[in-house]
């Protein structure tokens, strides 16, 4: 099987490497990927983002698999062009990703399959957002209605710093959806979906903030740990029953089937579980943690989605061990990140037993170093015994990377290793 992966990121160094390890899979693509999947495999530069230079691509390349990363693509069309040139493709088409494009699609869809979510509004004025802010009390939660890489999203106690975050929005020729706060712990589970069958992949939990103890803004994710012994029994059987089959079934319904992975961004609150979002694709950094642990080919399973065959697949095989994901990313970011710096001792640390370094924003420059390329850069990814170990591999690793001004968070994993997160009674209910 020849596949061709589209995306620049981490998720797509992550899923080239688990298809480079697919005894079916005897050739991988990338486009335009980035200098660590360039070490790998071969790259090509083309607009990702646009349906027919993807689709020339893999028909030149002859792949039999085309696999989108990004949700950018997804939402150009860039899916329906590829399935409409008669080549398997997974990732949603433009209708179905409008379950990420869109919150308040996202919002109408769930309503529809009777899922569990935050009430929300959309505000569309100052005026209208005041209204809703005032109905849901702080915690404020205030939405950029789009797709803003998971920082379109405020979440404060102070109202004034709530309206000025709407009023960007709305001069940005947006509008915003208002929620309730959700409280309880995060996860996140990702379900393969090939329209009808959903295949459900181990939970995982990411950092969002750029700080420890989760502080400073939004970022698109800073690390990642899987699995969640501190899960309550039953909850992905229950996030399958009640959520994604439910979300699969509607897209059906509506003609407009989802094929691809539906990321079910989750919190486990003290009145159930409740979705806090929906995405279209596999989650950056959690995919490089989750598919650490896969056993099951990989390959196999995103082309028989693909085909519409995911009945056929087994139940999936896990490794017994943990992993975690710690980010490094440049100077500055999430707000203007600093690029271009040289980044050392990626070697070093990928030469520790159980660690692998994935790049992200990184790029070969005139003299041949790998240098800095993006806000984040890249993750290290490490299993162990148990998440302690993991951990510990993982920050030994990322301890051997040099980069200017670069930075990571220190306690990816860490409550969850030491026992530390507090899960609401009726959390893991639907
Ligand atoms: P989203 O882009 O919708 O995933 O939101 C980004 C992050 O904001 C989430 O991962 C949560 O940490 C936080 N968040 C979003 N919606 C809510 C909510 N209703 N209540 C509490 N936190 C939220």
């Amino acid at each position: 099987m020849k596949v061709l992966v589209i995306g620049p990121g981490g998720r797509e160094h992550a899923l080239v490497r688990s298809l480079l390890a697919d005894p079916a899979v005897t050739e991988v693509h990338a486009a335009p990927g980035n200098a660590g999947i360039a070490q790998v495999v071969p790259t090509h530069s083309i607009n990702a983002n646009d349906p027919a230079e993807v689709t020339e691509l893999a028909r030149k390349l002859d792949v039999d698999l085309v696999v989108v990363g990004p949700e950018a693509p997804l939402a150009a069309g860039v899916a329906d062009a590829v399935r409409e040139a008669g080549i398997p493709v997974f990732g949603p088409s433009k209708a179905a990703a409008q379950l990420e494009a869109s919150k308040a699609f996202a919002k109408q869809v769930m309503a529809e399959a009777g899922v569990p979510t935050a009430m929300a509004r959309v505000a569309t004025t100052v005026e209208e957002a005041a209204d809703a802010l005032d109905a849901f009390g702080a915690p404020y939660v205030v939405k950029d209605d789009g797709l803003a890489a998971g920082k379109g999203v405020v979440v404060t106690e102070d109202r004034d710093a709530a309206l000025a975050h709407a009023q960007a929005c709305f001069d940005a020729g947006g509008s915003v959806v208002i929620e309730e706060f959700l409280d309880g712990p995060e996860v996140s589970l990702f379900v393969v979906s090939d329209g009808q069958t959903v295949i459900p992949l181990s939970p995982a939990q990411d950092f969002k903030r750029i700080f420890d103890n989760d502080e400073g803004p939004n970022t698109g994710g800073m690390g990642a740990y899987t699995p969640l012994d501190w899960a309550p029994e039953g909850l992905v059987d229950e996030v399958v029953q009640r959520i994604a089959q439910p979300t699969v079934d509607e897209m059906a319904k509506r003609g407009t089937p989802f094929v691809g992975v539906l990321y079910c961004g989750l919190a486990l609150t003290s009145r159930g579980t409740r979705v806090i979002e929906f995405n279209v694709r596999f989650g950056d950094p959690e995919t490089q943690a989750v598919l650490a642990r896969l056993k099951t080919p990989l390959g196999g399973i995103l082309l028989a989605a693909a085909k519409e065959q995911l009945a056929d697949v087994q139940e999936l095989r896990w490794s017994q061990e943990s992993a975690v994901a710690v980010v490094l990313a440049s100077e500055n970011y999430p707000d203007k990140p600093r690029t271009g710096d040289r980044i050392r001792g990626l070697k070093k640390a990928g030469a520790i037993e159980g660690v692998h370094v994935l790049h992200a924003g990184t790029r070969v420059d005139d003299e041949g170093n790998v240098v800095s390329a993006g806000g984040r850069v890249l993750a290290v990814v490490a299993l162990g015994e148990d998440l302690q170990e993991a951990r510990e591999h993982a920050y030994e690793g990322i301890g051997l990377i040099r980069l200017d001004g670069g930075q990571y968070r220190k306690d990816i994993a860490a409550k969850a290793a030491r026992g530390e997160i507090r899960v609401p009674e009726r959390a893991g209910k639907a």
